[in-house]
C-alpha cells in the first residue's frame, strides 16, 4: 500500500533524497565507507557539511556577515541558547506567544532575565496571530522573538514583525518553504527534522555582531562563538543528519530553489483549505489570514468522528494525521516534502469519510 507520511515531525523525507541516500549507505563517493561511521576530521566529510553550508547560503541568499551554525540539541535547545547568547545588555527580551513552543522558549528566558510578553493568543488557544506594530515593543530589550510557523496550531506570520531590537525567530517548521529576508533577523533557526533532514542537526544562522557576548553561564557548548569559532566542529557534529541536509538542499536547488518550492507549497494548503471550507464538515478554527501552509489542523462535527476518522485514514495509508493533544482532531503537516498527490489522496478520504459519516 502507498504511504502517504503526515507527521508534524520527524516528518516526510522527499523520495530522491532518500534513494540518494540508500545508494550510496555504503560506500560514499568511492571512500569504501558509510557516511554514518566517517570521521568528521576527513576530507570527505568536510567537503560534506561545506557544501551543505554553501547550498544554504545560496538557497536562502544569506548574507556574508551571518554564521551558519549545525548544532545538535534540537529547536528546543535553542530555547535557552537564545537568552544565553543575546541577554547581554538589558537583561530584558521581548517576546510573542503564538504557541506552545513560542511559550516554552519564553519560560526559558525568564530563567535569565525578564521575558517581556509583547502579545499572546494563548487565551484563545492560539488560533490567530496577534497584529503587532512597532510602537508595542520594547527600546531596551536585547531582542524580540518569534516563532514564525506555530506547528501544532496551525498558524503562521503572514508579516515580520517591525521589531526595534535584533530579531529572533524560530523557523523550524517552515524553513526554506518560503523566501525569508535574512538581513532583517539577528538570528533564525530551525531543528532539521521538518523541512530539511533528519534529527539531530539544528540550523543556527546568526549576524556576526551577535557572536562573542554569551554570558558567562552560558555553557561552552550553548555560546555562539564556540561553534563560530570551530567551523561547527568544537565537538563531533550530527554528521548523518548534516549529510541528509545536504541532499536536501542539493535537491531543492535541483527543482528550483524556493520559489519554486513555496509556489507548490501554497497551491497545495490552498487545495487543502478550500476544500475543507467548502464543506460543512470538516472545520480549520485558525483565523483564514494567520493559516500555515505547512500543518493544517481540521475537525470532524465531532470526537468520535475524529477518532474514526484517524483510525480509517491509516488503514488507507494516511499515516500520522492525528492532531497535537492540545488541539486535538487531525493535523495534516504537508512539508516541501509532501507532494501534491499526497494532498489529493488525502482530499479523496475526506470527500468518502464525509459521504459515510453525514
Ligand atoms: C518541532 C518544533 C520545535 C521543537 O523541536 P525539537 O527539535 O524537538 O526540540 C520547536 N519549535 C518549533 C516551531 C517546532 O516546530
Amino acid at each position: 500500500m502507498k504511504v502517504y507520511n503526515f507527521s508534524a515531525g520527524p516528518s516526510i523525507m522527499f523520495k530522491e533524497v532518500l534513494q540518494q541516500a540508500q545508494n550510496e549507505m555504503l560506500d560514499y563517493n568511492n571512500s569504501g565507507m558509510s557516511v554514518v561511521e566517517m570521521s568528521h576530521r576527513t576530507k570527505t566529510f568536510d567537503a560534506i557539511i561545506k557544501e551543505a553550508e554553501s547550498l544554504l547560503r545560496e538557497l536562502m541568499r544569506i548574507p556574508d556577515n551571518y554564521t551558519v551554525i549545525f548544532a545538535q540539541g534540537g529547536a528546543c535547545t535553542q530555547f535557552d541558547a537564545i537568552p544565553l547568547n543575546l541577554l547581554n545588555k538589558y537583561k530584558k527580551a521581548d517576546y510573542l506567544d503564538t504557541g506552545n513552543f513560542a511559550h516554552k522558549a519564553m519560560e526559558a528566558c525568564a530563567r535569565y532575565g525578564v521575558a517581556n510578553c509583547v502579545a499572546s493568543s494563548r487565551a484563545d488557544n492560539y488560533t490567530y496571530i496577534p497584529k503587532v506594530k512597532r510602537e508595542d515593543f520594547s527600546i531596551d530589550a536585547d531582542y524580540t522573538y518569534y516563532t514564525s510557523n506555530n506547528t501544532i496550531f496551525g498558524t503562521r506570520f503572514n508579516y515580520v514583525p517591525d521589531a526595534p531590537t535584533n530579531l529572533v525567530c524560530d523557523m523550524s517548521s517552515e524553513i526554506l518553504s518560503r523566501e525569508v529576508d535574512v538581513s532583517k533577523y539577528g538570528v533564525i533557526y530551525a531543528g532539521a527534522q521538518k523541512n530539511i533532514s533528519a534529527a539531530g542537526v539544528t540550523i543556527i544562522i546568526v549576524r556576526n555582531d551577535l557572536i562573542g557576548h554569551a554570558l558567562n553561564i552560558c555553557p561552552i557548548m550553548l555560546d555562539y562563538s564556540t561553534f563560530a569559532k570551530n567551523g561547527s566542529m568544537y565537538n563531533t557534529p550530527p554528521t548523518y543528519a548534516i549529510y541528509l541536509a545536504m541532499l536536501t538542499l542539493r535537491h531543492l536547488k535541483k527543482i528550483g530553489g524556493i520559489p519554486h518550492i513555496n509556489a507548490i507549497n501554497e497551491a497545495k494548503a490552498k487545495k487543502l483549505y478550500d476544500f475543507i471550507d467548502a464543506s460543512d464538515f470538516y472545520t480549520n478554527k485558525v483565523n483564514k489570514e494567520d493559516r500555515s501552509i505547512m500543518n493544517v489542523p481540521f475537525v470532524c462535527p465531532n470526537g468520535d468522528l475524529d477518532a474514526k476518522f484517524i483510525q480509517e485514514s491509516l488503514a488507507c495509508g494516511l499515516v500520522s494525521l492525528k492532531g497535537h493533544r492540545l488541539v486535538g482532531g487531525m493535523r495534516a503537516s504537508i512539508y516541501n516534502a509532501m507532494p501534491m498527490e499526497g494532498v489529493d489522496t488525502l482530499i479523496d478520504f475526506m470527500k468518502k469519510f464525509e459521504l459515510e459519516n453525514k
